[in-house]
């Protein structure tokens, strides 16, 4: 029953044209072994105790780069302060933050206001049940656009992340770099030939599987996974060598000096700029380079910053995608407030509840918060 309606959905020149995972025979036959497997194991989360729209949505944008541990408390946060799409598209951008703080990659978050926007003034509030329209969304690619449409709408339409293409390309013993398009392409295609009528559930038993069992870095559980005997890399000991990515350029590294100014119980946080990397978040004043104490303090007076003690704070590093900083922090008491433009003077209250302080700065954030309590 489930290979007849599987058929039915494959256009006739995917079923003739192997193109490049041309061991792709065991896909149909995983589909009733994996949702019997996802039936009888798969998590109780949060955002799993229903299909509504928006919680799938929320979850999947909050799971990518994120892991689920991690994302669970945001999540219930989140939906709390947010429940709905129409408290989305109208909560003021620095709550939002504020909200997504810890979470990092902040145009998701952004994107998400802009698409709930979207669905109230177009679709009267309600997510569109359409692949293409959902696609169009903000902030909705090839992947969001298919976990959302298939375990909320049931569309018939794969959702291929990460977890999925390790996960397909070790049963089909798949050995081109899963990060050309062209690659991901084809896996997408291979799913979309055998997706049954629980298509969520399926996309979700794939995504299980990856995150339980076929893990990724050469250590998935071989041994208990449901669908082992269907599985090529297995048979052929080639389980180490799959998914074969290709190597990322190195990260550039950025020395950065970071001040932690603090006068009468507040510290100093300044605005970055709208565009670019970290955009319109909160930061700690810093400046390219690694000074030397004496060069930081020759730095403040220059800037006009009048000081009764600059001492060395801490050292921390942020890896970005392409971009690693390493920051030397200082921590410079002032006689007074000093006025800086794009600058606001945060007591601990404010730090904790209003200003959103990306990850990058966490190590100097929670000191700061700490120093700035035992002060009081
Ligand atoms: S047998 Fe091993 S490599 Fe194959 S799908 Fe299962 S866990 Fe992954």
């Amino acid at each position: 029953m489930e290979m007849e309606e599987m058929s039915m959905c494959v256009p006739s020149n995917e079923k003739e044209s192997k193109g490049i995972l041309p061991n792709r025979e065991p896909l149909g036959s995983i589909v009733p072994l994996l949702l019997e497997w996802y039936d009888q194991n798969k998590r109780k989360l949060p955002w799993r105790e229903n299909t509504d729209p928006y919680r799938v949505w929320v979850s999947e944008i909050m799971l990518q780069q994120t892991r689920v541990d991690t994302v669970i408390p945001y999540y219930m946060r989140f939906l709390q302060e947010c429940p709905d799409l129409l408290t989305l598209a109208h909560i003021p951008e620095e709550q939002l933050l504020k909200l997504w703080e810890g979470l990092g990659y902040y145009n998701r978050v952004r994107n998400m206001q802009k698409a709930a926007q979207k669905i109230q003034s177009e679709y009267g509030g309600q997510f569109p049940g359409e692949f293409e329209l959902l696609r169009s969304l903000p902030g909705f690619g090839e992947y969001t656009a298919g976990a959302v449409g298939s375990i909320a709408f049931q569309l018939r339409v794969p959702a291929v992340d990460g977890n999925v293409l390790r996960v397909i390309s070790r049963i089909v013993e798949n050995k081109e770099d899963i990060t050309k398009p062209v690659v991901k392409k084809e896996i997408s295609a291979a799913i979309q030939a055998v997706l049954p009528e629980r298509v969520g559930d399926f996309n979700q038993s794939l995504m299980e599987l990856g995150a339980m069992i076929c893990l990724p870095n050469g250590d998935p559980c071989c041994t208990v996974c449901p669908v082992k005997a269907l599985c090529r890399a297995y048979a052929e000991g080639s389980v180490q060598d799959i998914p074969v990515k290709a190597a990322k350029p190195d990260r550039r590294i950025e020395e950065r000096t970071v001040f932690i100014l603090i006068s009468q119980g507040k510290t100093l946080l300044r605005k970055r700029k709208s565009q670019g990397l970290l955009a319109g978040l909160w930061e700690f004043p810093s400046v390219e380079g690694k000074l030397k104490i004496s060069e930081a303090r020759a730095f403040l007076q220059q800037e006009g910053i009048s000081f009764t003690k600059v001492q060395t704070f801490k050292s921390a590093k942020h890896i970005f995608s392409h971009i690693e900083w390493r920051m030397s922090g200082y921590l410079v008491y002032l006689k007074e407030e000093w006025k800086e433009a794009d600058g606001v003077w945060a007591d601990t209250s404010q730090l904790e509840k209003e200003y959103a302080v990306p990850s990058a700065f966490k190590s100097f954030y929670q000191d700061c918060i700490q120093i700035l309590k035992s002060n009081q």
